[in-house]
Order: structure tokens, then sequence, then C-alpha cells
């Protein structure tokens, strides 16, 4: 440690009391017991920025700045470009044939993405791209989506983390002028390889390398390059890419580039074309037959030139992907996982209330309302997670916290939709065909939850272990205290963060406990209305949010990383707080919709639950249990107020579902409607006004034929029974006939010749 200096008054820094006795031995012992930061782990935490995630790890969020914040719209252009050629590309696909017959999409169709300019949705004008916002490139990927998973993911994967994209942020003046036009018109199908058989999860020990060396390189003696070897697994568009993204370690034994001999994972542009580059073979993703697979090389030599951002970018890789992460991160899987959310809503809705079983709709029946209402507010808040999230970006925040909550949540939520959806549906959801709303959904969500960082990883490890150290206000600058040289001026450092962390923590512990014990009806919120409350019990669990947090790091310190049960749970409650400021943000853009009041309510109470089961939990295994026992009081000294939406508010959400309005227009906005009858989205969206015009005859058809033998003819025989006995009129057994045969089409299911041949 340096020596102490005096400050100005003459006395030394340490012989301050507080100094001496309280900041000094506790600096000491965090600096002890601290494991040092590694490269990788630092470069994740400093990448991107703090923004809503530091409001609610306050304790204290500003509510004004997020309702006055403008909401996120599209530009004519943008919206031009997803009524037009995204309609049309929509129009185009066939699912069911692209997956069981071609396994790929159609010449015609790949060509259609590449001339429209669907793979340069990030590219800058200049270089011939369309420079979309967040929002459109997530509209955009959410439309295809409710169509297609593997055209979505065909489109999404150049516009997220790519070569595309790290061209941008990183390429030397050369590359962009030679890739990014290149790309922009589809003369170049990108894909950007990670992945190692040994290195999944764990992507910052790749084992694939290079070697930094001079070589003869077409006719050029001493040629100054890389010689890569690599293994490469799961690379989509890979089998196809005409430019391979890789990411390795790059070491530099010889010193041709400095001092270092490890300089760290790198990245390259690498043409397929290159000798020794072996790409091609496909793996087989669950059925969505979008192109993936390995991809191999032993001994390929690269010029220098052809690292991102050339050798002066040697080693950044880690760091380049880390700064990039946030935006693929909140777009693409988000988007396509709302997009799983609104089918669900319009398609599986509309069939609850079409299908009959027990001589009423499914839909009325409240085991199914239940799935129903899970679906409906299961969407409501993807939607309101994705825009709110795709509109930051577009105010130039990379929230690289909020990006992992929004993935790891969406996809979820995804699993969940898919789920119900496929329960309601029954036998209509397990057969696979052309009439299979839900079916490649279902085998998708593995996908969306194993991409971009698995699930278990990114809630257990990601979410709170990074939003910890960056998002909470003193952590980030205590450690930085901590790990730099120990002089007066970082044990001052420490000092401030110190005494600032301690009255943030008893301010949270304060206002925990006072909020708690008058059901947070002193918390001033700018809100009137039907939010109000939502907001003020919102800041009352975001102070025991940031209570508990603090609590959890006090008791585990660094070995919190290791307790992936408690970190886990403090994920899922600060993931918690961000979709509920989601939901109660689009509410109120969306103008206060009366009509999606049961939507909100039960998405906030639904939310206030999980939150208290989430503290309830950590509390019962937090260790030392005294100290848990004190946490509980200070949170839930009257115990658990939050319940689960009533029976009630889950029955007026599910009807929401079930017949046509505005609330559900705006629940599926943005979802591919085909016009084509033949579709069954649309069928069931014809089948369903058919249905609900005839339904009061059907009832009374039901009701006065009661008891009565009509034969065998189901209701055709019914129908031809009450105009015989004058119960309906010609006309009205017209319009019920109509409905039947709208019926009978929306409940088919597909059959196959016995070999399956298409
Ligand atoms: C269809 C598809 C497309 C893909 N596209 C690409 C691509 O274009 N480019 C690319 O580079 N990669 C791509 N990937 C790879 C993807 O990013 C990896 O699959 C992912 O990182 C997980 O790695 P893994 O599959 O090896 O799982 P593993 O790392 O083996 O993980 C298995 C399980 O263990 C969990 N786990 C691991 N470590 C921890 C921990 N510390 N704490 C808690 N849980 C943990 C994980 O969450 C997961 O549930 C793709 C994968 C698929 C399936």
């Amino acid at each position: 440690m340096k020596p102490s200096t005096t400050t100005e008054s003459g006395s030394s820094l340490r012989d301050n009391w507080r100094i001496k006795w309280i900041t000094l031995p506790l600096f000491n012992f965090f600096k002890r017991i601290t494991p040092p930061m590694s490269d990788t782990e630092k470069d994740a935490i400093d990448a991107g920025t703090v923004w809503w995630d530091g409001e609610l790890f306050s304790g204290k969020p500003n509510w004004k700045k997020i309702r006055q914040s403008k909401p996120g719209y599209l530009s004519e252009e943008e919206q031009g470009f997803v009524d037009g050629p995204v309609n049309t590309l929509c129009e185009m696909l066939n699912d069911w044939e692209l997956n069981h017959k071609d396994f790929d999409l159609p010449d015609s169709v790949w060509q259609y993405i590449k001339e429209q300019g669907f793979l340069s949705l990030i590219i800058p004008k200049e270089y011939g791209g369309k420079d979309f916002s967040a929002l459109a490139h997530s509209e955009i990927v959410m439309k295809i989506s409710t169509r297609s998973v593997a055209a979505a993911v065909t489109v999404m994967v150049p516009n997220s983390l790519g070569p595309g994209k790290l061209i941008l942020e990183y390429g030397t003046n050369e590359q962009k002028n030679y890739y990014l036009p290149r790309l922009a018109k589809g003369e170049e199908i990108p894909c950007f390889a990670l992945t190692s058989p040994d290195a999944g999860s764990d992507a910052g020990s790749i084992p694939d390398f290079g070697i930094v060396c001079k070589q003869n390189y077409n006719g050029e003696d001493d040629v100054l390059g890389v010689r890569l070897t690599w293994e490469k697994r799961y690379i989509t568009l890979g089998p196809v890419a005409t430019l391979l993204g890789l990411a390795f370690k790059l070491y530099d034994p010889g010193h041709l580039l400095g001092d270092k001999e490890s300089l760290g994972i790198t990245c390259a542009l690498i043409p397929t074309s290159t000798p020794g580059v072996n790409i091609g073979r496909r793996h087989q993703p669950l059925n969505i037959m979008f192109m993936n697979g390995p991809n191999s090389g032993k001994d390929v030599f690269i010029p220098i030139d052809w690292l991102i951002g050339g050798a002066a970018r040697a080693g950044q890789g880690w760091r380049m992907l880390m700064e990039c992460l946030a935006d693929g991160r909140s777009i693409s899987l988000p988007a396509l996982s709302t997009g799983a959310g609104k089918l669900a809503c319009r398609s599986v809705g509309g069939y609850a209330r079409i299908r009959r079983q027990f001589k009423l709709p499914i839909g009325r029946f409240e085991g199914v309302q239940e799935a129903l209402a899970r679906i409906a507010g299961a969407t409501y808040k993807m939607d309101a997670a994705r825009t709110l999230t795709a509109t930051a970006l577009d105010r130039g925040e990379k929230p690289s916290v909020i990006s992992a909550i929004v993935k790891y949540n969406l996809t979820e939520s995804m699993r969940s939709t898919v789920n119900d959806a496929m329960d309601i549906l029954g036998g209509a959801g397990i057969c696979l065909g052309p009439q299979n709303i839900m079916g490649r959904a279902y085998q998708a969500i593995p996908i969306s939850i194993t991409v971009e960082g698995a699930n278990i990883l990114t809630r257990s490890m990601i979410v709170f272990g990074q939003g910890a150290v960056r998002s909470h206000p003193y952590i980030f600058q205590e450690i930085e205290a901590i790990n730099s040289d120990g002089s007066d001026e970082s044990l001052k450092k420490f000092d401030r963060a110190l005494i600032g962390h301690m009255g943030y923590f008893m301010s949270n512990a304060y206002r925990s406990f006072y909020h708690a014990l008058t059901s947070s009806i002193f918390v001033f919120i700018g809100a009137t209305g039907k939010t109000r409350r939502y907001y003020q019990h919102l800041t009352r669990l975001s102070a025991a949010f940031a209570l508990i947090a603090d609590i959890s790091i006090m008791l585990l310190g660094s070995s919190l990383k290791r307790k992936e049960k408690i970190s886990g749970r403090l994920a899922d409650i600060l993931s918690q707080l961000y979709l509920a400021t989601a939901v109660l943000k689009r509410f109120e853009d969306q103008g206060s919709q009366k009509d999606d009041l049961p939507l909100l309510r039960w998405v906030c109470e639904d939310t206030l639950f999980t939150i208290q089961e989430k503290m309830d939990g950590l509390l019962s295994n937090l260790p030392v249990r005294p100290v848990s026992w004190i946490a509980r009081l200070l949170i839930f000294p009257l115990g658990r107020q939050f319940s689960r939406p009533s029976d009630k508010l889950g029955s007026a959400v599910a009807e929401i579902l079930l017949s046509p309005s505005k609330s559900r227009d705006r629940l599926s906005k943005g979802m591919y409607i085909p016009e084509d009858l033949q579709q069954q989205v649309a069928k069931i969206d014809d089948a369903l006004v058919k249905i609900i015009t005839a339904e009061h005859i059907e009832r009374k058809v039901y009701r006065e034929l009661r008891g009565i033998d009509v034969g065998f003819n189901g209701m055709a025989g019914m129908i031809d029974a009450a105009v015989e006995k004058e119960i309906i009129t010609q006309d009205e057994a017209k319009l019920l006939r109509i409905a039947e045969t709208a019926r009978s089409e929306v409940i088919k299911v597909d059959d196959f010749s016995f070999d399956f041949k298409i």
C-alpha cells in the first residue's frame, strides 16, 4: 500500500477516525477477499450502458423519467417496408414445404430477401443499407416469425451480432467500403462463428487459435498474417455463408505485432472460398430448417488485414462481442418470442371459441380460460418489454443487463405461452402439417432458449451478476477503488462510495419497512388513475429489492457467483420489476384504454405476486438465519400481501381473446394475417365472425331440441330438425350452416399418404 499523504488541513487522511476505524479495515478486508476480475469478466461488465436497471437498483425509481419518454414509432419508410416487402415475403413463404420438403427457403425467397435488403437492416444508407431503427428491425423479425420461424431466423442473424455489426463498429475503412455494400446487396451471406464443441456457454474459453506468422501468400513472400486452426458448431447460416466471421485466440510467439505473446480473443473475416475452410455440412435444429451447421479449418493462413479492425484490434474480440451483444439480444429473440405470443392470442384464442366440446366453445370452460389468460397476459407483457427495450436502443442506450433480462424472460414467456396454446389446441397442435399453427413455434422454443446465452446461465449468472456490479449505484465504484493501487486517492474514493452505500442501505431498509406497513399508500407518484397503485407497490418492492440485494452481497460476497439459486431469484425480481415498468408504460402510451385494463391489472397483479414469492424464497434460503429474520421483518412486516390475479379477472382477460375487438387487435398487432382463406390463420379469423354471428341460433337449437332424438347426422341433422319444427327460420339455418362449414374447416387436421410422400 502506498504511504499516506497529508490532507490540506495538514492531518493525514488515515488519521481521520472514520477512515482509520471503518473505511481502512473494510478496504483491506475487501481487497483480501475480492478475487481479481479476469479480462473477459471485466469486458462483459464494462460493456453497454446502465439505463432503467440503474433506477430499479436505486430503490427509488424515477417514474417521471420513463413515463415522460416518448413512445417509439416507425418512420414512414419503415412502416412502408413492414406493410410492403415484409408482407410480400410472408405471402411467398410456405413454411410446411420449406421445413418438410425443400429443407431450405426456395431460391425465389432467397432472391427476394437479398434484393429487398432484408439482410441490410442495420447497414447505413451510405453503404446501400436500410439503416432501420431497432424498433423497425424488431417489427420485421416479429412479423416474419408469425409466418415462418426459419425465415425469421434467416433474416435476423445477419442483422444481429455478426460480421455486419462488427465491421460497422470496428472495421477498418477498407473493410467497411468493401464489405458493407456487398452485404447490403446480399452479395455476401454472413455468419458468425464463436461456439466450439468444447466451449458453449463458456465462450471465453474457445480452444480455436491463430498464430501470427509470415508466409508466402498469393505469390508474395513474407506476408504478415495469421495461421488459423478451428472447429465450430451450431453456426447459423454457416452452410451457405460466403463470409465467415470467426472468433479465435490469437498468439504472437514471434512478437511480430508487439510485446505480448497471448493477445486474447480476436475476430477475423474469412471468405469461405479460402482454401482449407471446411463449411457446408448441416445440423437439423428441431425441424426448423434454417441453415445451421459446423465448420472448421486447419492451418489456414489469412493476411493480417482480415482481422476485424486490422492488427490494431488484435486481442479486442471479446470486448467487441460483449459491446455488440446488447443490441442483438434486445431485438431478435424478444421479437420472435412476442411473435409466438401474438399468433397464440389471435389464432388459438379464436380456435377456443370455434372448437366446441360438450356443446360449448372450449374457451368457455374455466380450465381453458386459465390458459387463455396466461397467454394474453404474457403476450401483453412481452410486447411491452419488446417495444420499450427497442425504443431505448433507438435512443442510444446499450442496456446490457436489460438485454439479458428481455432475452431470458421473453423466451421463457414464449415457452409457457406456446405450451398453453398447445394444450388448448389438443390434437390439432400435435399433428404437424400446413394446418398446424403452433407446432413449429413449439419446436422453436428450445432454440430461442439456448442461443445468445442459454437461459439457465443468463438467469443465474448474468442478469444479477452483471447487474449488481454494473447497475448498483455504489458497488462498481467500490470494486474499482479496491482494485486500484491502494493510494489515498483510491481510499478516498472507496470512503465516498462506502458512505453513500451505507446511506442507501439505511434508506432502503427504512422505506421498505415503512411502505410495507402502510401498503405503499404514502409513496408519492405523479400518476393518477388506474396505474397509480401499481407504481406505488413497485416503488416499495424496488426498495425491498435493493435492500435484499445488498444483504445477499454482504452475506455471500464473491461466493454469490456460485450461489445461483440466490442470484437467480434476484435476477427474477429485477426482471419482474422491469417487465412491470414496461407494461405500465405501454398501457399509458396506448392512451390508457379501458378495454385493456383487465390485461394491465392481470399482468401487474401477477408480477407483484411473483416478486413477493421470489423474495420469500430468497429470505427462506439466505444463510445466517438471524439476518434473514430481520430482513423479513423489514420487507414483510405484515406478512405476504399480494395474491394472484382473481379468477374473475382471469376470465375477463380470457374473454379478450374469444371475440374480435380492438383490444384483441392491439394484442396481435404486427403479426402476419394472410388474406388467403386457405391459410389456417385466415380461416380462424373468418370462422370466428361467422360462428359468433350464429351462436345465439345455435344456443336456441340446443335448448329447444334438448332430449329430442334428431338422428345421427350431428349438427346438420339438428339444423334440419330445427327448421322442420320451426324453431329457427330458413335464414337462421343458413347462417348456422355457414358457421358450421367454417368450423369444420378450422378443426380439420392434416393427414398424409402412408409413406408421407408429399
Ligand atoms: C440453433 C442454434 C443456432 C446457433 N447459432 C450460433 C451462431 O450463429 N454462432 C455461434 O457462435 N453460436 C451459435 N449457437 C450456439 C449457442 O450460442 C450455444 O448453443 C449456447 O451458447 C449454449 O452452448 P451449448 O449448447 O454448448 O450449451 P452448454 O454450454 O453445454 O450448456 C448446457 C446447459 O448448461 C447451462 N450452463 C452452462 N454453464 C452454466 C453456469 N455457469 N451456470 C448455470 N447454467 C449453466 C446452460 O444454461 C445450458 O442450459 C447456436 C446454437 C443453436 C442451437
